[in-house]
């Protein structure tokens, strides 16, 4: 596989309360970006990002797994997030190796009490993120009112990028506020063609009243957006998208859009936002290197910006024990490192030689030669790297910011 230009790379998670619809938006995006030529759906049992058996009895995802998907000449690493409230450490930990996260909240119930716990946690990471509401086919959904709940629960500035048309049985599409125009989807099925529309005129008044919130609250924070928009009254959708990113980058509000995973509305312009709006691993200042000893969390320390062309510096952030044998999970972060390679494990002190390395997909892993900065893969053999480890090149031998807490190893041969 050619190696992926740094701005088009996504590692982005999906984090959700239990039930809101995370495994099933996961399975619509590897669907969409072509990487899963079946489909799961939660109640058989057979969802290509669940690993666990128990996992499967359940419905529920517990380990985070990561899995490369492409759209649109973006490749997409999405690492699993658990929503259950007794994984927060598999959370936390996920969340320290993802630039942007997708927060899917339910259109029935708005934000639950996990959704909460997930978004303190992002907080805390300052992870940019967007948010989609789930659900709204559902009976009793209600996007205006869920959308309220960011508000109420959450306390957080947001704006809404799309609005829906029609709701619950009658829900068909969504009205783009960015573009101005409707998008309907022709049908309830996976795979179901969509197409641009026409604005319904009954949501005429609606859609232009929250593209003018869009507007206002988004130039707020530019100001050359700004001057565009006093000189022209209006601005233009690029304008407009380069500050959304600028705004969801910085946190100074989140994007909201809307669908439903489960009738397979909404999932397409999703991963548009998700290539339009959140960061690249150029576009944000990287991971920090680990405390020195003395030295605290809040203590200021050396970033490690994404360079493909500086020494070669990886987190190992997952350990898989499947079928296969054992899987390490690792974000590269600098340089590039090739199958054969000798490399630093700079937090025990100790040397690894780089074995095989796979690229996982949802239904197959390709085996990689190289990995690069931005990219996340599954090393197989590592021989004394644990979770929350340093790999890095003699010539800069960095020693990266870890997850603070006891890892167990997942047995799920
Ligand atoms: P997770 O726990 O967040 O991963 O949620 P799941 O994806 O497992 O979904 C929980 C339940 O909600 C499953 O029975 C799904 O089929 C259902 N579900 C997910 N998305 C939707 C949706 O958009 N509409 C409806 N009606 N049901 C959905």
């Amino acid at each position: 596989m050619a190696r992926t230009p740094l701005d088009k790379i996504r590692n982005i998670g999906i984090t959700a309360h239990i039930d809101a619809g995370k495994t099933t938006t996961t399975e619509r995006i590897l669907y969409y970006t072509g990487k899963s030529h079946r489909i799961g759906e939660v109640h058989d049992g057979n969802t290509t990002t669940d690993y666990m058996e128990q996992e499967r009895e359940r419905g529920i995802t517990i380990t985070s797994a990561a899995v490369t998907a492409v759209w649109k000449d973006y490749r997409i690493n999405v690492i699993d997030t658990p929503g259950h409230i007794d994984f927060n450490i598999e959370v936390n930990r996920s969340l320290r190796v993802l630039d942007g996260a997708v927060f899917i909240i339910e259109g029935v119930a708005g934000v639950q009490p996990q959704s909460e716990t997930n978004w303190r946690l992002a907080d805390r990471y300052n992870v940019p993120r967007i948010i989609f509401i789930n659900k709204l086919d559902r009976t009793g959904a209600d996007f205006y009112r869920a959308a309220a709940t960011l508000t109420e629960k959450l306390g957080i500035n947001w704006v809404t990028l799309q609005l829906p048309i029609g709701i619950e049985d009658t829900f068909v599409g969504v009205v783009d506020l960015v573009e101005m125009k409707a998008i309907i989807w022709k049908g309830d099925e996976l795979g179901a063609k969509y197409e641009d529309a026409p604005i319904p005129a009954d949501l005429a008044d609606k859609a232009a009243e929250y593209r003018q919130k869009l507007v206002d609250t988004v130039v707020g924070i530019d100001n050359a957006a700004m001057e565009e928009y006093f000189d022209k009254g209006d601005v233009s959708v690029e304008t407009l998208k380069r500050c959304i990113k600028l705004g969801t980058i910085s946190g100074e509000f989140r994007p909201v859009l809307c669908g439903t995973a489960f009738k397979n509305k909404g999932v397409q312009p999703l991963l548009d936002a998700v290539v339009d709006y959140l960061p690249s691993p150029i576009d944000i200042p990287g991971i920090k290197v680990a405390p020195e000893e003395g030295q605290d969390e809040t203590a200021d320390r050396r970033n490690i910006p994404a360079d493909e062309n500086a020494p070669f510096a990886g987190l190992a952030f997952k350990i898989i024990n499947d079928k296969y044998g054992n899987l390490t999970f690792v974000r590269v972060y600098r340089g590039v490192l090739r199958q054969g390679d000798m490399v630093m494990n700079t937090t025990k002190g100790q040397r690894e030689r780089i074995g095989r390395m796979f690229q996982m997909h949802a239904d197959k892993r390709e085996e990689i030669k190289e990995v690069s900065a931005g990219d996340i893969a599954a090393f197989v053999g590592l021989k004394d790297t644990g979770t929350g480890d340093t790999l890095a090149d003699q010539a800069d031998p960095v020693v990266l910011e870890r997850m603070a807490f006891p890892v167990p190893v997942i047995d799920i041969s």
